[in-house]
């Protein structure tokens, strides 16, 4: 890339102020701790809820920044650097993409569809790579802020663009348009995800097409719906199991594999896929659909549909041996990639010492030269301790580059590999397939039962924005992260939630705050059952306590007096209702008096906490609730003259009574994903799910007893699997005996017999599965919330019993 800043100018609609017009940039940013090649780079400052890109630009101009998309120019940077002043630099970044999209002219195909819109798009670069410089959108960058950079990657070299569209909110899809300006369309079909964001399933078709007002031919399964909508100038070409497509299609499936039956026209032939799921087999056959529109041979369609591989887009972080942290990444490496994967390692690393294991990088349009020059740039920009390359091409040319270690091929890096070549690092492993990485992973990961509880930090941060939504801007969030994060892991879901706007954690004990401290948290913290042997050392900690009575306040005073503390924050919760802890309305005078004139402790909020609030019936008990918080809260800040943040809302509070938000609230089941009310759940995004593997599977006669105390007898013969999880690891025992089930390969399988500490059984008759196949033992299928209502309690209760022998294993989208 290089374009002018003259250029620049108008494509943004901008407003230039600046000191240096006569330059090129060759780099566009949106992060600021991922900058490279800085003086060229134009820095777009996105704002938004969590962060505010504005609030970087000095550090950036220290760092060699100059030119920046602002809406205002930071105090005391005029003059420091080139300015582009615009209304929205959102808009700016989309209005940048088109202007740069229309650059290039070469064939573009778009996809959007409510799913498989990655596995298409990673599925047709595999199938056209062989005849193409293909540029596409990394990961599942499909978003307002994601299409265009992956537009912005586009190069001379390329000859066809694939990229992927993802729309929630009506009007989107008329902004990504011009972006990807694409000739071919593809809509993988039409679910009912995201319907939230559109006022009928007719106007969501509708404005999804609006991808395809310019195309020239849109693929698709056939679907009325679709057709009468489309404009009717838009040629298709569609297939259907029906006949009446222009392509009709049979499946047969035998056991690991389905054979379709491709019949257009006149003209039939077969083609083998190595998948028998039935989304797996549409994304096929739209991939294929391309390669049919493309005109390709029934032959060569068939030699390359054969190869289809599993598509995994997560990038995994795992325990690895001798305390290192493993991101896992061994699926693919091609430039653009490994940029993503490079800001992750960064963003997640757990020591200084970085490491990362990488093969040849494939499929960039660069020259190797120069695509080797700039994965050189990349690794010295960010700080590479050690650059282990596996393969010809990387060996060649990264051959000087400092602390490289090149090998031939994977099998000569393990053969080479001791048990202790790695310690206290973060190692990022990325290759291509071909490479076969996951090996590599084999040995490095921290090796533990087969018991996982995966947690999707992505989903996390979802479901926070999702209540973000329901709050006004300027209301703080207190993310609760008490017994362990509700049992996810409170350290790294704080560190996931640092680059969010989250401006306080809320632990119960201040050991779990110190824990926090000690893995480098720097949020204010807040300790909600503060007991007296701990004060000295939250001080130490700076960790701030929750205040319910005089008592306590009195022995805290006593404390801050003796460490010579001024100021300390503290936080007042008033008793409004619930009956736990906390002041009532009769000890105000008491408060009051004691903090008067006191400035030892400074107030920092005031707080309630709502007993009901996820009870319809009790919502005037509620209303009486905040009555009193009002009411209360205000007598302290008149009488003690000060301005401290008011707060009661928790999770369903946030849902039901925004109304009462003051100036913050406090966050915690609905962020892990477990809403209260069925809608507001609808709304959220699972975050754990607790897996294990089969054991042994075994089959039983007639008569026979399954478990301890024969509590369960079979009347006709069945299929057992054994799995190695039980109630030591937090499964009720209330679960077993035909209540509850598990999930495997899709199917459910219902618990039978009584479950052991270590084990259980499920009865997977029926079923198509054998040993070593995963088991879903809690997840999106049964949800905490279905197994907790079978159980007759709450999911805050299943989710904070998953022992903690129990590995968590944390990833990203
Ligand atoms: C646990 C807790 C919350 C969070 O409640 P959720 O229902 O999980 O949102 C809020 N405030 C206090 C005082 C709490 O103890």
């Amino acid at each position: 890339m290089s374009i002018k800043i003259q250029d620049i100018i108008p494509a943004l609609h901008s407003e230039f102020n600046g000191i240096e017009q006569n330059m090129e940039i060759d780099n566009v940013s949106i992060d600021s701790r991922s900058l490279q090649n800085n003086s060229g780079t134009l820095f777009f400052a996105l704002g938004g809820q969590n962060r505010d890109g504005h609030q970087y630009i000095s550090e950036l101009i220290k760092k060699g920044v100059i030119n920046f998309v602002v809406t205002h120019i930071p105090e005391g940077t005029e003059g420091k650097a080139n300015f582009f002043i615009v209304d929205n630099t959102l808009k700016a970044l989309q209005d940048f993409a088109i202007y740069y999209r229309q650059l290039f002219h070469f064939p573009v195909i778009a996809i959007t569809g409510s799913s498989g819109k990655t596995i298409v798009k990673e599925w047709l670069n595999y199938l056209l790579s062989p005849d193409y410089n293909i540029i596409r959108s990394p990961k599942s960058y499909n978003s307002q802020v994601g299409v265009p950079l992956s537009v912005i990657g586009i190069n001379q070299k390329h000859n066809l663009g694939i990229f992927e569209a993802g729309i929630s909110l009506a009007g989107e899809m008329e902004k990504l348009e011009p972006i990807i300006r694409p000739e071919i369309g593809v809509l993988t079909n039409i679910g009912t995800a995201h319907d939230e964001g559109f006022a009928s399933r007719e106007e969501k078709i509708k404005e999804k097409l609006k991808l395809f007002g310019n195309v020239k031919i849109l693929i698709c399964q056939k679907n009325e719906d679709v057709l009468k909508t489309l404009d009717s100038n838009i040629k298709t070409f569609t297939w259907d199991f029906a006949e009446g497509a222009d392509v009709t299609i049979v499946s047969s499936q035998s056991f690991d594999k389905t054979i379709l039956t491709v019949a257009q026209g006149i003209n039939s032939f077969d083609v083998e896929i190595p998948f028998t799921d039935a989304p797996s087999v549409e994304n096929a056959i739209n991939s294929m659909m391309v390669l049919l529109h493309l005109g390709y041979s029934h032959d060569v369609i068939r030699e390359r549909l054969a190869g289809l591989y599993p598509v995994e887009l997560r990038l995994q972080v795992k325990n690895g041996i001798n305390g290192c942290t493993i991101i896992d990444d061994s699926f693919s490496s091609d430039y653009q990639s490994l940029k993503i994967a490079l800001d992750f390692l960064e963003q997640h690393k757990t020591h200084t010492k970085k490491t990362i294991i990488l093969s040849d990088v494939f499929q960039s349009g660069f020259e190797t030269e120069e695509l080797y020059a700039k994965v050189a740039q990349l690794l010295s920009g960010h700080n590479i301790s050690q650059v282990i390359g596996i393969g010809e091409t990387i060996s060649r040319e990264l051959a000087d580059f400092p602390n490289f270690f090149p090998y031939n091929t994977t099998q000569e890096f393990l053969a080479h590999y001791k048990a202790n070549t790695f310690e206290n690092e973060t190692v990022l492993i990325k290759g291509a397939r071909s490479f076969r990485f996951d090996e590599i992973v084999v040995f490095l990961e921290e090796k533990t039962h087969e018991t996982v509880l995966e947690i999707n930090l992505n989903a996390i941060v979802h479901n926070l924005n999702f209540y973000k939504s329901r709050l006004k801007p300027e209301t703080k969030i207190m993310v609760m992260v008490k017994a362990f994060g509700y049992g996810s892991g409170s350290y790294e879901i704080a560190k996931a939630l640092s680059h969010q706007k989250v401006d306080y954690l809320g632990v119960a004990f201040a050991d779990e705050g110190i824990a926090l401290r000690n893995a480098g948290i720097s949020t204010p913290i807040i300790v909600m059952n503060p007991e007296r042997t701990a004060f000295a050392a939250m001080a130490a900690y700076n960790l701030e306590p929750e205040v319910y009575s005089a008592k306590e306040l009195r022995a805290f005073i006593a404390v801050a007096q003796q460490k010579n503390l001024s100021n300390y924050p503290i936080h007042i919760k008033l008793d409004t209702g619930m009956h736990r802890l906390g002041f009532m309305e009769n000890q105000l005078d008491e408060l009051i008096d004691l903090l008067k004139n006191n400035n030892l402790v400074s107030v920092k909020s005031i707080f309630s906490h709502l007993s009901s609030s996820d009870v319809p019936e009790y919502r005037d008990f509620t209303l009486g609730q905040i009555d009193n918080f009002e009411r209360w809260s205000s007598k302290l800040i008149t009488e003690l003259e000060i301005q401290p943040i008011r707060h009661i809302l928790n999770t369903s509070g946030i849902y039901n009574f925004p109304q009462a938000q003051y100036n913050m609230v406090r966050l915690g089941i609905g962020l892990y994903g477990v809403g209260n009310d069925e809608k507001e759940r609808e709304q959220l995004e699972t975050v754990g799910t607790l897996k294990t593997v089969i054991l042994q599977i075994k089959d039983i006669e007639p008569g026979e007893s399954i478990g301890y105390s024969r509590r369960f007898i079979t009347s006709e013969p069945i299929r057992i699997a054994t799995l190695p999880i039980g109630y030591a690891d937090g499964i009720p025992r209330a679960w077993g005996n035909q209540k509850g089930y598990v999930t495997i390969n899709g199917k459910k399988a219902v618990i039978t017999g009584t479950i052991s500490m270590d084990m259980m059984m499920v009865n997977v008759t029926g079923i198509d599965c054998k040993e070593g196949d995963r088991a879903v033992i809690f997840g999106k299928s049964p949800s905490v919330v279905e197994m907790a209502a079978i159980l007759s309690t709450i999911p805050y209760e299943i989710l904070t019993s998953i022992s903690q022998r129990v590995k968590r294993v944390f990833y990203k989208e």
